[in-house]
């Protein structure tokens, strides 16, 4: 067993009862050494294994969108756990209360979770700790290096933490683990009714499913397969490039942890791909990705205007009085109606697809910042639409791409300009000269 992925989150004393994976943010079964531990602890103690996932009827604004997405891959994550004599077991409420009491009640002797840096688990996870009298432990499942390893204080850039990283890389890259049929069943009675439950979900309707991506591990298998033999290896060319399917397409999955970072690292490594593309993507899924957890765990205002560096806070407010040629509401953004048909197609791409291309990403945040009356505002407008609509929203790369855009976080300082001060600055014009403005616009049209 790797202990150096673990942390102990609470000692507790040593009792008979089923050891307990509280599945969070790695919702997969394959290649998740969370739930590996969990089993590893339970065959040492001859115990039950069983997962629990609790469900949380709000979470930062999540429509049917996310919902959708994220229990229809549950649904698969049960199947196979069934296959391996593992029960899943649903909770409904405030998972910190949820946990705890079915910890309690079903006298479970250990609990092993996810890690996450995001606020809410964080949160939920020191409720559990609190209430419970049991051992737990926390596992990072879905960075490549465990968070608090890779570095233990907040990085200032990918130059700083990319070193870091590459050094503790071979430590952590090793055999991903097989989930093996669990010797020591644990009859929790019955299953899941997926179709009742989406239905009867009381959540935001009015942002609805998408059906270009299929939810769930299979579906995540099958998207890296045709990236690896397709896109890969002309991703260092194509991937800033919106008028075309150049990226993986992979974030929803990662997001829900459904499939892991670590496969997708190991299988583009392996493949024969062009060295240039396999480096390029690496530096975003390893690195960019990796380095979003570093600056959610160790900056606790992450979506905030405090976490943004000093510099760009000082700029950012000797520029808050500047005049802004337009000025826009929520509302007017969020309908796409500005006087620029480049953003108002980004933001439609994301409303319809629920999946923004990488480099509108970045050209649609800074332009949030352009047209709202103060940064503080900006970022709120941005991280509201980014959470409502896209499929891999709520992530530590989603707050820190529109801290990046928006409060330089991990960027450097440029020429000075209104409005953005030192901020790095992008334009309509710079976007044609990089790609075909008119191709993107008319392909966003196309999808309704
Ligand atoms: C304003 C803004 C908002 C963003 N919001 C989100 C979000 O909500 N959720 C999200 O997962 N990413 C977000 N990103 C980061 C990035 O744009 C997406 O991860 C990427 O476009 C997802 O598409 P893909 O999987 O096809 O990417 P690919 O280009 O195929 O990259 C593969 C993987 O690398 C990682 N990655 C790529 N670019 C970045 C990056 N800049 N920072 C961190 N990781 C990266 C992602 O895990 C991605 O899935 C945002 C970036 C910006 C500038």
């Amino acid at each position: 067993m790797n202990l150096d992925r673990l942390r102990i989150l609470k000692e507790g004393r040593d009792k008979e009862g089923p050891v307990v994976y509280w599945m969070s943010r790695d919702q997969r079964v394959r290649d998740n050494r969370a739930l590996a531990i969990a089993q590893e602890m339970a065959l040492e103690s001859r115990s039950p294994l069983g997962v629990v996932f609790s469900l949380a009827e709000e979470f930062l604004g999540a429509a049917v969108r996310q919902y959708g997405f994220m229990l229809r891959g549950l649904q698969e994550v049960e199947r196979d756990l069934l296959e391996v004599g593992i029960p899943f077991l649903l909770l409904r409420g405030d998972p910190g209360e949820e946990v705890s009491k079915f910890a309690e009640e079903n006298g479970v002797c250990a609990l092993i979770t996810d890690f996450s840096p995001l606020k809410a688990k964080r949160s939920w996870t020191g409720d559990v700790v609190d209430r419970l009298e049991i051992p737990i432990y926390e596992v990072d499942a879905h960075n490549i290096v465990p968070c608090w390893r890779a570095s233990p204080k907040q990085e200032y850039a990918a130059r700083t933490f990319r070193p870091k990283l590459k050094r503790l890389l071979p430590q952590f890259c090793g055999e991903l683990p097989d989930i093996r049929v669990h010797p020591h069943p644990w009859d929790h009675g019955g299953g899941v009714d997926w179709d009742r439950l989406l239905r009867d979900l009381n959540v935001d309707r009015s942002v609805p499913e998408v059906d270009w991506i299929k939810p769930g591990e299979m579906g995540a298998a099958t998207a890296l397969n045709r990236f690896l033999r397709g896109k890969l290896s002309s991703y260092d060319r194509d991937r800033n490039d919106p008028t075309i399917d150049g990226q993986s397409n992979l974030s929803p999955y990662l997001h829900f942890g459904m499939i892991s970072a670590a496969r997708v690292a190991l299988e583009v490594y392996r493949s024969g791909a062009d060295p240039v593309s396999r480096a390029a993507f690496l530096e975003e899924l390893v690195v960019r990705r990796e380095l979003s957890d570093n600056f959610c765990l160790y900056n606790r205002r992450y979506d905030s205007f405090d976490a943004f560096p000093d510099w760009a806070k000082v700029t950012l407010n000797a520029h808050r009085g500047d005049p802004r040629e337009r000025l826009y509401d929520q509302k007017e953004l969020e309908r796409g109606e500005t006087h620029d048909d480049l953003w108002n197609a980004a933001q439609k791409e994301m409303v319809l697809r629920g999946k923004m291309h990488g480099y509108m990403r970045m050209y649609w945040a800074k332009k949030i910042l352009e047209w709202t009356e103060s940064p503080q505002e900006a970022l709120r407008i941005a991280i509201y639409l980014n959470d409502r609509y896209e499929l891999d929203g709520r992530d530590p790369s989603g707050y820190t791409g529109i801290a990046w855009s928006i409060g330089a976080v991990h960027d450097r300082a440029w020429g000075e300009r209104e409005i953005f001060g030192k901020v790095r600055y992008m334009s309509y014009k710079g976007a044609k000269s990089k790609f075909d403005v008119g191709s993107y616009i008319d392909r966003v049209a196309s999808l309704g």
